[in-house]
């Protein structure tokens, strides 16, 4: 049987996934960070997270950093990615 993982929506597209499919951050005063287990987050998931539209809309929606904001997600996807393969293994 497999762990039935626990459904969370994206902020961007509204749309449902398994948590541990979604990318997990929180906005840390002005900054959005990687979740660290603190504080409440928000999800995004990996389709959006890769959307160039998507990630200029959340850019303005929380006022950050291009850059800064598209790195974060790719640092993000990169991890989520990473923990895929091991699974594989
Ligand atoms: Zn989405």
């Amino acid at each position: 049987m497999k762990n039935i993982q626990p459904i969370r929506m994206c902020i961007a597209c509204r749309s449902r996934h398994p948590k541990n499919t979604l990318l997990r951050l929180k906005q840390m005063g002005h900054d959005i960070v990687a979740h660290d287990g603190t504080g409440r987050s928000f999800y995004l998931c990996m389709s959006c997270s890769q959307n160039e539209k998507k990630v200029k809309g959340l850019v303005k929606r929380f006022k950050q950093d291009e850059k800064y904001f598209t790195k974060l997600l790719a640092d993000l996807i990169l991890r989520i990615r990473a923990c895929e393969k091991s699974h594989l293994n």
